[in-house]
């Protein structure tokens, strides 16, 4: 059920982090409004008190000190492990700014009413947070109480005790169950944008990927400095559907795109185009490198044994100058219009194109 819990290494992290994300805000309104409320309690240490309020006014003011970092912090990093400790910490800094408070109007009466408050205010600023850290600063509570008592010596400790162990628990629970609602929020939410930017079938990425990453005007310089487009298409493939069935068809799409992916690196990506396309962009690439990956690409579906049977693929090479990619996109496929029409199962470059083969394939794609 939990299965939340028994994340670890990189998706536990991803996990906090979204959590983060999602509750961001929340968590900063909790801290902005239990500052104000710490703040204008001051009104009640006047009717409580009826002396020492510009003391407990002026004490009370200071809580714009801590305010000010965890929003400082929160305008320097997005990362939930210092977030939630700054914002724990911080609700930490508040008890002690209430104990230090009360203590200086010389009556403790009110202080367990306050150390309650402060554990549902510790349990809303930890929805932000994994379990662990509000489980923790939770128990920093208890700590506060204990240290408190030792300077303070409440009369009352043992009950003060008792009931927020008990409201403790409670919280630390609801927690748990909040992070556990919010793991299904989370799953779904991968689930839904994986299915946006992927193809079913192959589990590649499909063209809405590319609109995501552009820029304006159909940018990708932004993405890196040197970008080659391989574009390429599995030979004959309408051959294999008839004599073969779809079926197979569709286990000979996977198997290529597995090629594909086996041989890029981490940050190239691989669009399936259309039925039997892709488009690889590969980053950081050179014009030399780019014609070594398709010719390693075009090799490897070739040799490789998929089961059904032997099958090859035409690839077309660009180099990406900037500007709207789907003009180096259409330059690819002018090359791989020449690859089909030179006898398929193999690698050509855009540049290396004839003015007669890249009139041939502009008026190809024109025809098509
Ligand atoms: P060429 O070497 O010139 O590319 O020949 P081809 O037969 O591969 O080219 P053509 O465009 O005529 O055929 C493409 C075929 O791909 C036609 C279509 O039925 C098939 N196809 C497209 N999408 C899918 C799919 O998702 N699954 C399967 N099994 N076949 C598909
Ligand atoms: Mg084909
Ligand atoms: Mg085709």
């Amino acid at each position: 059920m939990n299965q939340f819990l028994q994340l670890e290494g990189k998706p536990k992290d991803d996990f906090y982090q979204a959590k983060y994300d999602y509750y961001k805000y929340f968590n900063l309104g909790i801290m902005f409004a239990s500052s104000l409320m710490f703040f204008i309690l001051f009104i009640t240490d006047w009717q409580l008190y009826e002396q020492g309020a510009w003391r407990s006014l002026l004490l009370r003011s200071l809580i714009v000190i801590p305010l000010a970092v965890v929003f400082i912090a929160y305008r320097k990093t997005n990362n939930y492990k210092i977030m939630s400790t700054i914002s724990l910490v911080m609700v930490h800094a508040m008890i002690w700014g209430n104990i230090l408070v009360v203590s200086y109007m010389s009556n403790l009466t009110y202080l367990n009413e306050g150390f309650l408050i402060m554990s549902f205010i510790l349990l809303l600023v930890s929805f932000s947070a994994p379990p662990f850290y509000a489980m923790v600063a939770q128990l920093g509570l208890i700590g506060d109480i204990l240290l408190a008592n030792h300077l303070y010596h409440f009369s009352n400790l043992d009950i003060m005790l008792a009931i927020n162990i008990q409201v403790i628990i409670l919280l630390c629970i609801v927690d748990l169950i909040v992070t556990r609602f919010y793991y299904d929020h989370y799953v779904t939410q991968k689930k839904l944008n994986f299915a946006l930017f992927h193809d079913p079938l192959t589990q590649v990425f499909n063209r809405q990927q590319l609109h995501k990453i552009m820029g304006e005007g159909h940018d990708l310089s932004c993405l890196s400095d040197h970008i080659a487009i391989l574009i390429m298409d599995v030979d004959l493939f309408k051959q294999v559907n008839d004599n073969y069935g779809h079926d197979e068809g569709d286990r000979i799409l996977m198997f290529v795109a597995d090629c594909i992916r086996n041989c890029l690196r981490g940050p190239d990506l691989v669009i399936r185009w259309g039925g039997e396309e892709f488009v690889v962009l590969l980053f950081d690439c050179p014009q030399e490198q780019a014609s070594q990956v398709a010719e390693r690409i075009r090799r490897s579906v070739e040799r490789s044994v998929n089961g059904v049977c032997r099958i090859t693929i035409s690839v077309g090479v660009a180099i990406y100058p900037g500007g709207d990619c789907f003009a180096a996109i259409k330059k690819a496929d002018q090359a791989l219009y020449v690859a089909k029409h030179s006898g398929r199962n193999k690698v050509v470059r855009y540049e290396d194109l004839s003015q007669e083969e890249l009139k041939e394939a502009i008026k190809g794609q024109t025809d098509a």
